[in-house]
Protein backbone atom coordinates (compact mmCIF):
# COMPACT_ATOMS: atom_id res chain seq x y z
CA UNK A 1 0.00 0.00 0.00
CA UNK A 2 0.95 3.31 -0.81
CA UNK A 3 1.76 4.26 3.17
CA UNK A 4 4.07 1.42 3.83
CA UNK A 5 7.07 3.47 2.64
CA UNK A 6 6.27 6.58 5.16
CA UNK A 7 8.92 6.92 7.74
CA UNK A 8 7.82 6.08 11.33
CA UNK A 9 7.34 8.77 13.88
CA UNK A 10 10.29 10.08 15.40
CA UNK A 11 12.55 9.20 12.53
CA UNK A 12 14.37 11.37 10.34
CA UNK A 13 10.97 13.05 8.44
CA UNK A 14 12.58 15.34 5.53
CA UNK A 15 11.57 14.02 2.62
CA UNK A 16 8.08 14.11 1.71
CA UNK A 17 6.50 10.49 0.50
CA UNK A 18 4.02 10.69 -2.28
CA UNK A 19 1.65 7.93 -2.99
CA UNK A 20 1.96 7.26 -6.54
CA UNK A 21 -1.47 6.21 -8.70
CA UNK A 22 -1.10 2.98 -10.52
CA UNK A 23 -0.77 3.44 -14.26
CA UNK A 24 -3.69 1.40 -15.90
CA UNK A 25 -1.29 -1.08 -17.06
CA UNK A 26 -0.59 -1.65 -13.44
CA UNK A 27 -3.76 -1.82 -12.30
CA UNK A 28 -5.30 -3.93 -15.16
CA UNK A 29 -2.12 -6.42 -13.86
CA UNK A 30 -2.38 -6.60 -10.08
CA UNK A 31 -6.18 -6.92 -10.57
CA UNK A 32 -6.11 -9.70 -13.13
CA UNK A 33 -2.86 -11.75 -11.59
CA UNK A 34 -4.91 -11.67 -8.71
CA UNK A 35 -7.93 -12.99 -10.06
CA UNK A 36 -6.34 -15.60 -11.41
CA UNK A 37 -3.78 -16.92 -8.55
CA UNK A 38 -7.48 -16.83 -6.43
CA UNK A 39 -10.12 -17.89 -8.73
CA UNK A 40 -7.96 -20.02 -11.24
CA UNK A 41 -9.97 -18.54 -14.02
CA UNK A 42 -9.89 -15.28 -16.27
CA UNK A 43 -11.45 -12.57 -15.11
CA UNK A 44 -14.64 -11.12 -17.86
CA UNK A 45 -12.52 -7.85 -17.41
CA UNK A 46 -11.31 -5.07 -15.07
CA UNK A 47 -12.92 -2.02 -13.84
CA UNK A 48 -11.67 0.80 -12.06
CA UNK A 49 -13.30 3.93 -10.32
CA UNK A 50 -11.44 6.79 -8.69
CA UNK A 51 -11.38 8.31 -5.23
CA UNK A 52 -11.69 11.73 -5.00
CA UNK A 53 -10.98 15.35 -3.23
CA UNK A 54 -13.44 17.70 -2.57
CA UNK A 55 -12.16 21.08 -3.89
CA UNK A 56 -14.71 23.19 -2.30
CA UNK A 57 -18.06 23.14 -0.55
CA UNK A 58 -17.40 21.03 2.65
CA UNK A 59 -20.65 19.71 5.02
CA UNK A 60 -22.83 21.67 2.27
CA UNK A 61 -24.28 18.03 0.95
CA UNK A 62 -26.62 17.19 3.71
CA UNK A 63 -27.55 20.99 4.02
CA UNK A 64 -28.61 20.58 0.28
CA UNK A 65 -25.58 22.69 -1.03
CA UNK A 66 -22.97 22.75 -3.84
CA UNK A 67 -19.91 20.90 -3.65
CA UNK A 68 -16.69 20.67 -6.03
CA UNK A 69 -15.03 17.44 -5.99
CA UNK A 70 -12.74 15.72 -8.30
CA UNK A 71 -11.84 12.58 -9.65
CA UNK A 72 -7.96 11.25 -8.41
CA UNK A 73 -6.01 9.29 -10.54
CA UNK A 74 -5.75 7.15 -7.43
CA UNK A 75 -8.33 4.49 -8.35
CA UNK A 76 -9.80 1.07 -7.19
CA UNK A 77 -9.29 -1.58 -9.49
CA UNK A 78 -11.68 -4.86 -9.61
CA UNK A 79 -11.61 -7.98 -11.90
CA UNK A 80 -14.71 -9.40 -11.88
CA UNK A 81 -16.41 -12.72 -13.49
CA UNK A 82 -19.91 -12.96 -13.81
CA UNK A 83 -21.53 -15.90 -12.08
CA UNK A 84 -24.77 -18.36 -13.05
CA UNK A 85 -25.84 -18.03 -9.34
CA UNK A 86 -26.05 -16.08 -6.61
CA UNK A 87 -22.99 -16.55 -4.99
CA UNK A 88 -20.59 -13.93 -4.44
CA UNK A 89 -17.09 -14.44 -3.44
CA UNK A 90 -14.88 -11.87 -3.15
CA UNK A 91 -10.93 -10.96 -2.27
CA UNK A 92 -8.75 -8.06 -1.30
CA UNK A 93 -5.27 -8.79 0.28
CA UNK A 94 -4.71 -5.37 1.11
CA UNK A 95 -6.98 -5.74 4.44
CA UNK A 96 -7.53 -9.96 5.00
CA UNK A 97 -5.79 -12.81 2.91
CA UNK A 98 -9.24 -14.68 2.79
CA UNK A 99 -12.00 -15.25 0.04
CA UNK A 100 -15.50 -14.22 1.55
CA UNK A 101 -18.06 -15.79 0.42
CA UNK A 102 -21.87 -14.48 0.24
CA UNK A 103 -24.88 -15.72 -0.85
CA UNK A 104 -26.89 -12.52 -2.56
CA UNK A 105 -30.00 -13.89 -1.54
CA UNK A 106 -29.15 -13.64 2.18
CA UNK A 107 -27.17 -10.35 2.42
CA UNK A 108 -29.21 -7.42 3.96
CA UNK A 109 -28.53 -4.14 5.77
CA UNK A 110 -26.42 -3.52 8.67
CA UNK A 111 -27.97 -4.68 12.28
CA UNK A 112 -30.30 -7.28 10.09
CA UNK A 113 -29.20 -10.83 10.54
CA UNK A 114 -27.87 -10.86 6.51
CA UNK A 115 -25.18 -7.82 7.98
CA UNK A 116 -22.05 -7.81 5.57
CA UNK A 117 -19.22 -7.34 7.50
CA UNK A 118 -16.32 -4.98 6.71
CA UNK A 119 -15.29 -4.18 3.30
CA UNK A 120 -17.74 -6.78 1.43
CA UNK A 121 -20.74 -4.23 2.31
CA UNK A 122 -19.15 -1.52 -0.06
CA UNK A 123 -19.01 -4.25 -2.63
CA UNK A 124 -21.65 -7.01 -2.39
CA UNK A 125 -24.02 -4.13 -0.73
CA UNK A 126 -24.19 -2.35 -4.21
CA UNK A 127 -25.11 -5.58 -5.79
CA UNK A 128 -27.97 -5.84 -2.88
CA UNK A 129 -28.59 -1.80 -3.53
CA UNK A 130 -29.12 -1.98 -7.35
CA UNK A 131 -31.55 -5.50 -7.10
CA UNK A 132 -33.50 -3.24 -4.04
CA UNK A 133 -33.43 0.17 -6.18
CA UNK A 134 -35.37 -2.17 -9.40
CA UNK A 135 -32.54 -2.65 -11.29
CA UNK A 136 -32.06 -6.19 -10.93
CA UNK A 137 -32.18 -9.39 -10.74
CA UNK A 138 -28.76 -9.82 -10.97
CA UNK A 139 -26.31 -13.12 -10.44
CA UNK A 140 -23.47 -13.68 -8.14
CA UNK A 141 -19.35 -13.20 -9.07
CA UNK A 142 -16.38 -13.55 -8.12
CA UNK A 143 -14.13 -10.31 -7.11
CA UNK A 144 -10.59 -9.57 -6.83
CA UNK A 145 -10.06 -6.02 -5.70
CA UNK A 146 -6.83 -4.40 -5.97
CA UNK A 147 -6.52 -0.37 -4.85
CA UNK A 148 -4.30 2.40 -4.68
CA UNK A 149 -6.58 4.97 -3.19
CA UNK A 150 -5.58 5.51 0.36
CA UNK A 151 -8.06 4.26 2.96
CA UNK A 152 -9.67 6.32 5.03
CA UNK A 153 -7.56 9.18 4.12
CA UNK A 154 -10.59 11.23 3.48
CA UNK A 155 -10.45 10.18 -0.21
CA UNK A 156 -13.19 7.89 -0.98
CA UNK A 157 -11.68 4.67 -0.93
CA UNK A 158 -15.04 3.73 0.06
CA UNK A 159 -16.79 5.16 -3.26
CA UNK A 160 -13.81 4.01 -5.11
CA UNK A 161 -15.22 0.64 -4.04
CA UNK A 162 -18.77 1.00 -4.80
CA UNK A 163 -18.56 2.94 -7.99
CA UNK A 164 -16.08 0.14 -9.68
CA UNK A 165 -18.48 -2.72 -8.60
CA UNK A 166 -21.55 -1.20 -9.98
CA UNK A 167 -19.73 -0.44 -13.24
CA UNK A 168 -18.04 -3.89 -13.77
CA UNK A 169 -21.83 -4.84 -12.87
CA UNK A 170 -23.86 -2.73 -15.23
CA UNK A 171 -21.64 -4.27 -17.74
CA UNK A 172 -22.23 -8.00 -17.15
CA UNK A 173 -25.88 -7.96 -16.22
CA UNK A 174 -26.81 -5.90 -18.73
CA UNK A 175 -28.22 -3.12 -17.02
CA UNK A 176 -27.03 -0.34 -19.40
CA UNK A 177 -26.66 2.52 -17.24
CA UNK A 178 -23.32 3.55 -17.40
CA UNK A 179 -22.03 3.49 -20.79
CA UNK A 180 -18.35 4.49 -20.91
CA UNK A 181 -15.38 6.32 -19.20
CA UNK A 182 -15.15 8.36 -22.34
CA UNK A 183 -18.68 8.72 -23.14
CA UNK A 184 -20.61 8.28 -19.47
CA UNK A 185 -24.12 8.20 -19.68
CA UNK A 186 -24.56 10.47 -17.33
CA UNK A 187 -28.13 10.36 -16.46
CA UNK A 188 -27.64 6.47 -16.18
CA UNK A 189 -24.91 7.20 -13.74
CA UNK A 190 -26.56 9.51 -11.62
CA UNK A 191 -29.38 6.10 -10.99
CA UNK A 192 -26.05 4.52 -10.26
CA UNK A 193 -25.06 7.02 -7.88
CA UNK A 194 -28.54 6.26 -5.70
CA UNK A 195 -27.70 2.88 -5.13
CA UNK A 196 -23.99 3.02 -4.35
CA UNK A 197 -24.98 6.09 -1.59
CA UNK A 198 -27.92 3.37 -0.62
CA UNK A 199 -24.90 0.37 -0.16
CA UNK A 200 -23.12 2.84 1.95
CA UNK A 201 -25.80 4.21 3.98
CA UNK A 202 -27.60 1.09 4.90
CA UNK A 203 -25.17 -1.82 4.31
CA UNK A 204 -22.23 -0.21 5.63
CA UNK A 205 -23.82 1.67 7.96
CA UNK A 206 -22.19 5.02 7.00
CA UNK A 207 -24.57 8.00 6.58
CA UNK A 208 -22.85 10.26 3.96
CA UNK A 209 -24.36 12.21 1.21
CA UNK A 210 -23.80 11.54 -2.39
CA UNK A 211 -20.49 13.56 -3.19
CA UNK A 212 -18.03 10.94 -2.86
CA UNK A 213 -19.79 8.21 -5.30
CA UNK A 214 -21.26 11.21 -7.94
CA UNK A 215 -17.32 12.54 -8.09
CA UNK A 216 -16.33 8.82 -8.78
CA UNK A 217 -19.27 8.17 -11.07
CA UNK A 218 -19.78 11.24 -12.79
CA UNK A 219 -16.29 13.52 -13.12
CA UNK A 220 -14.68 14.40 -16.38
CA UNK A 221 -11.00 14.53 -16.92
CA UNK A 222 -9.45 18.05 -16.72
CA UNK A 223 -12.47 18.90 -15.10
CA UNK A 224 -14.47 19.46 -11.52
CA UNK A 225 -17.61 18.59 -10.33
CA UNK A 226 -20.11 21.45 -9.76
CA UNK A 227 -22.70 19.64 -7.95
CA UNK A 228 -26.20 20.84 -6.25
CA UNK A 229 -26.35 17.92 -3.87
CA UNK A 230 -29.82 18.59 -3.18
CA UNK A 231 -30.99 18.27 -7.52
CA UNK A 232 -28.19 15.92 -8.13
CA UNK A 233 -27.89 18.43 -10.76
CA UNK A 234 -24.11 18.79 -12.21
CA UNK A 235 -22.47 21.02 -14.21
CA UNK A 236 -18.70 20.12 -15.54
CA UNK A 237 -15.84 22.87 -14.30
CA UNK A 238 -13.27 23.21 -16.20
CA UNK A 239 -10.27 22.63 -13.64
CA UNK A 240 -6.83 21.99 -15.89
CA UNK A 241 -4.08 23.08 -13.37
CA UNK A 242 -1.24 21.63 -15.56
CA UNK A 243 -1.64 24.24 -18.77
CA UNK A 244 -1.83 26.97 -16.21
CA UNK A 245 1.41 25.62 -14.69
CA UNK A 246 0.00 24.72 -11.31
CA UNK A 247 -0.66 21.55 -9.42
CA UNK A 248 -2.87 20.57 -6.76
CA UNK A 249 -0.97 18.36 -3.47
CA UNK A 250 -3.46 17.07 -1.11
CA UNK A 251 -1.91 16.15 2.15
CA UNK A 252 -3.04 13.17 4.23
CA UNK A 253 -2.40 14.49 7.66
CA UNK A 254 -2.81 10.59 8.26
CA UNK A 255 -4.40 12.00 11.84
CA UNK A 256 -7.16 10.02 13.32
CA UNK A 257 -9.31 11.57 16.44
CA UNK A 258 -11.39 8.79 18.07
CA UNK A 259 -12.28 11.28 20.11
CA UNK A 260 -14.35 12.70 17.74
CA UNK A 261 -16.76 10.36 17.36
CA UNK A 262 -20.72 11.55 17.03
CA UNK A 263 -19.14 15.04 15.97
CA UNK A 264 -20.55 14.46 12.54
CA UNK A 265 -23.47 13.47 13.82
CA UNK A 266 -23.59 16.25 15.83
CA UNK A 267 -22.86 18.97 13.12
CA UNK A 268 -26.04 17.38 11.00
CA UNK A 269 -28.22 18.01 14.19
CA UNK A 270 -27.17 21.26 14.46
CA UNK A 271 -28.07 22.41 11.10
CA UNK A 272 -30.99 20.39 11.17
CA UNK A 273 -32.50 22.26 14.24
CA UNK A 274 -31.15 25.93 12.43
CA UNK A 275 -33.20 24.91 9.64
CA UNK A 276 -35.88 24.45 11.81
CA UNK A 277 -35.40 27.77 13.69
CA UNK A 278 -35.20 29.91 10.63
CA UNK A 279 -38.21 27.91 9.26
CA UNK A 280 -36.84 26.36 6.17
CA UNK A 281 -36.67 22.86 4.89
CA UNK A 282 -32.40 22.77 4.67
CA UNK A 283 -29.84 25.62 5.45
CA UNK A 284 -29.33 25.90 1.46
CA UNK A 285 -32.42 27.73 1.29
CA UNK A 286 -30.78 30.70 3.41
CA UNK A 287 -29.79 33.25 0.65
CA UNK A 288 -26.27 34.53 2.11
CA UNK A 289 -27.58 37.91 1.23
CA UNK A 290 -30.03 37.58 3.97
CA UNK A 291 -27.66 35.43 6.11
CA UNK A 292 -27.30 38.56 8.84
CA UNK A 293 -31.13 38.56 9.62
CA UNK A 294 -31.21 34.47 9.72
CA UNK A 295 -28.20 34.69 12.17
CA UNK A 296 -29.43 37.30 14.26
CA UNK A 297 -33.44 35.38 14.77
CA UNK A 298 -30.87 32.28 15.68
CA UNK A 299 -29.40 34.37 18.29
CA UNK A 300 -32.30 35.64 19.60
CA UNK A 301 -33.80 31.84 19.59
CA UNK A 302 -33.73 31.25 23.00
CA UNK A 303 -32.12 28.20 22.73
CA UNK A 304 -28.73 27.03 24.92
CA UNK A 305 -27.29 26.11 21.60
CA UNK A 306 -27.88 29.51 20.05
CA UNK A 307 -24.32 30.54 20.07
CA UNK A 308 -23.57 27.23 18.47
CA UNK A 309 -26.06 27.16 15.89
CA UNK A 310 -24.93 30.44 14.85
CA UNK A 311 -21.63 29.59 14.04
CA UNK A 312 -23.04 26.36 12.10
CA UNK A 313 -25.23 28.21 9.87
CA UNK A 314 -22.34 31.21 9.30
CA UNK A 315 -20.15 28.18 7.74
CA UNK A 316 -22.68 26.17 5.59
CA UNK A 317 -24.33 29.91 3.82
CA UNK A 318 -20.71 31.18 2.94
CA UNK A 319 -19.37 27.67 2.07
CA UNK A 320 -22.17 27.41 -0.40
CA UNK A 321 -21.66 30.79 -1.60
CA UNK A 322 -17.79 30.48 -2.04
CA UNK A 323 -18.16 27.54 -3.93
CA UNK A 324 -21.15 29.07 -6.19
CA UNK A 325 -18.50 31.79 -6.65
CA UNK A 326 -15.50 29.70 -7.29
CA UNK A 327 -17.76 27.95 -9.78
CA UNK A 328 -18.60 31.28 -11.76
CA UNK A 329 -14.86 32.16 -11.59
CA UNK A 330 -13.56 28.76 -13.24
CA UNK A 331 -16.46 28.99 -15.53
CA UNK A 332 -15.07 32.05 -17.08
CA UNK A 333 -12.70 30.43 -18.54
CA UNK A 334 -10.15 32.88 -17.76
CA UNK A 335 -6.48 31.80 -17.23
CA UNK A 336 -6.00 31.37 -13.54
CA UNK A 337 -3.28 33.61 -12.75
CA UNK A 338 -2.50 36.84 -11.26
CA UNK A 339 -6.04 38.30 -10.17
CA UNK A 340 -8.23 34.94 -10.96
CA UNK A 341 -5.61 32.86 -9.28
CA UNK A 342 -5.56 35.66 -6.14
CA UNK A 343 -9.44 35.27 -6.02
CA UNK A 344 -8.99 31.19 -6.03
CA UNK A 345 -7.08 30.97 -3.36
CA UNK A 346 -8.68 33.69 -1.08
CA UNK A 347 -11.65 31.52 -1.66
CA UNK A 348 -9.83 28.38 -0.55
CA UNK A 349 -8.61 30.05 2.05
CA UNK A 350 -11.92 31.36 3.58
CA UNK A 351 -13.38 28.01 3.38
CA UNK A 352 -10.45 26.63 5.21
CA UNK A 353 -10.89 29.63 8.16
CA UNK A 354 -14.56 28.82 8.42
CA UNK A 355 -14.62 24.87 9.03
CA UNK A 356 -11.72 25.83 11.46
CA UNK A 357 -13.69 28.71 13.80
CA UNK A 358 -17.39 28.20 12.50
CA UNK A 359 -18.04 24.65 12.23
CA UNK A 360 -14.93 23.79 14.65
CA UNK A 361 -14.18 20.54 12.28
CA UNK A 362 -10.53 20.57 12.18
CA UNK A 363 -7.80 19.39 14.12
CA UNK A 364 -3.98 20.40 15.06
CA UNK A 365 -3.03 18.34 12.07
CA UNK A 366 -5.16 20.27 9.27
CA UNK A 367 -4.15 23.32 10.77
CA UNK A 368 -0.59 23.40 10.67
CA UNK A 369 -0.79 21.65 7.26
CA UNK A 370 -2.60 24.30 5.86
CA UNK A 371 -0.59 27.24 7.99
CA UNK A 372 2.89 25.75 6.60
CA UNK A 373 1.57 25.14 2.97
CA UNK A 374 0.09 28.91 2.94
CA UNK A 375 3.79 30.27 4.55
CA UNK A 376 5.45 27.97 1.83
CA UNK A 377 3.72 29.61 -0.66
CA UNK A 378 0.32 27.81 -1.57
CA UNK A 379 -1.52 30.38 -3.21
CA UNK A 380 -4.11 28.37 -1.07
CA UNK A 381 -4.76 25.68 1.24
CA UNK A 382 -7.76 23.84 3.04
CA UNK A 383 -9.12 21.10 4.83
CA UNK A 384 -11.29 18.70 2.66
CA UNK A 385 -13.86 16.24 3.33
CA UNK A 386 -15.28 15.72 6.32
CA UNK A 387 -12.19 17.05 9.11
CA UNK A 388 -11.16 15.88 12.13
CA UNK A 389 -8.30 14.06 10.06
CA UNK A 390 -8.25 13.30 6.95
CA UNK A 391 -6.79 15.61 4.13
CA UNK A 392 -5.90 19.22 3.26
CA UNK A 393 -5.16 20.45 -0.19
CA UNK A 394 -3.08 23.16 -1.49
CA UNK A 395 -3.02 25.17 -4.74
CA UNK A 396 0.58 25.67 -5.66
CA UNK A 397 2.73 26.28 -8.37
CA UNK A 398 3.96 23.34 -10.37
CA UNK A 399 7.54 23.94 -9.70
CA UNK A 400 6.68 24.49 -6.17
CA UNK A 401 5.23 21.27 -4.95
CA UNK A 402 8.08 19.54 -3.55
CA UNK A 403 8.99 22.73 -1.32
CA UNK A 404 5.69 22.79 0.24
CA UNK A 405 5.34 19.43 0.49
CA UNK A 406 8.81 19.85 2.68
CA UNK A 407 7.50 22.29 4.57
CA UNK A 408 4.94 20.36 5.82
CA UNK A 409 6.96 17.64 6.45
CA UNK A 410 9.26 20.24 8.66
CA UNK A 411 6.11 21.56 10.68
CA UNK A 412 5.01 18.50 10.98
CA UNK A 413 8.28 16.71 12.41
CA UNK A 414 8.48 20.06 14.79
CA UNK A 415 4.98 19.97 16.35
CA UNK A 416 5.95 15.66 16.66
CA UNK A 417 3.16 14.62 14.76
CA UNK A 418 2.99 11.73 12.68
CA UNK A 419 4.44 12.28 9.08
CA UNK A 420 1.83 13.31 6.83
CA UNK A 421 1.73 11.13 3.20
CA UNK A 422 1.54 13.21 -0.26
CA UNK A 423 -0.26 12.63 -3.64
CA UNK A 424 -0.66 14.69 -6.71
CA UNK A 425 -4.36 15.14 -7.28
CA UNK A 426 -4.72 15.55 -11.15
CA UNK A 427 -8.26 15.75 -12.18
CA UNK A 428 -9.33 12.43 -14.04
CA UNK A 429 -11.97 10.26 -15.43
CA UNK A 430 -14.31 8.37 -13.63
CA UNK A 431 -15.04 4.95 -13.19
CA UNK A 432 -14.97 2.28 -16.57
CA UNK A 433 -13.39 -0.13 -17.76
CA UNK A 434 -10.02 -1.00 -18.24
CA UNK A 435 -8.76 -2.06 -22.34
P1 LIG B 1 -12.49 6.79 2.91
O1 LIG B 1 -13.64 6.48 2.02
O2 LIG B 1 -12.36 8.25 3.18
O3 LIG B 1 -11.20 6.22 2.45
P2 LIG B 1 -14.04 5.18 4.67
O4 LIG B 1 -13.94 4.87 6.14
O5 LIG B 1 -15.30 5.71 4.15
O6 LIG B 1 -12.80 6.14 4.33
O7 LIG B 1 -13.71 3.88 3.84
C1 LIG B 1 -12.60 3.07 4.19
C2 LIG B 1 -13.03 1.63 4.15
O8 LIG B 1 -13.19 1.21 2.78
C3 LIG B 1 -12.01 0.69 4.72
O9 LIG B 1 -12.13 0.58 6.12
C4 LIG B 1 -12.36 -0.61 4.00
O10 LIG B 1 -13.48 -1.23 4.62
C5 LIG B 1 -12.81 -0.13 2.64
N1 LIG B 1 -11.71 -0.21 1.66
C6 LIG B 1 -11.18 0.80 0.96
N2 LIG B 1 -10.20 0.36 0.13
C7 LIG B 1 -10.09 -0.96 0.34
C8 LIG B 1 -9.25 -1.99 -0.19
N3 LIG B 1 -8.31 -1.73 -1.08
N4 LIG B 1 -9.45 -3.25 0.25
C9 LIG B 1 -10.40 -3.52 1.16
N5 LIG B 1 -11.19 -2.59 1.70
C10 LIG B 1 -11.06 -1.33 1.31
MG1 LIG C 1 -15.68 6.87 2.50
Amino acid sequence: MPHESTPAPGTAATAPVFSPALTPEEGHTAATTLFREVFGTEPDGVWYAPGRVNIMGEHTDYNGGLALPIALPHRAHLALRRREDRTIRLVSPQTRETVDVLDLDAIGPKGTPGEVRHWNAYVAGVAWALEQDGLGPLTGFDAALYSCVPLGGGLSSSAALEASTCVALDEVCGLGLAGTAQEPDDAGRARLVRSCVRAENEMAGAPTGGMDQSASLRCHEGHALGLDCRTGETTQVPFDLAPAGLALLVIDTRAKHSLVDGQYGARRAACERSAKVLGVQLLADIDVNGLDHALARLAACGEDSAAELVMRTRHVVTEIDRTRRLIALLQEGRPLAGDTLAQVGALLNGSHDSLRDDYECTCPELDLAVEAARAAGAHGARMTGGGFGGSAIALVDADKVDEVARAVVAAYAEAGFTPPAFLNAVPSAPAGRLA
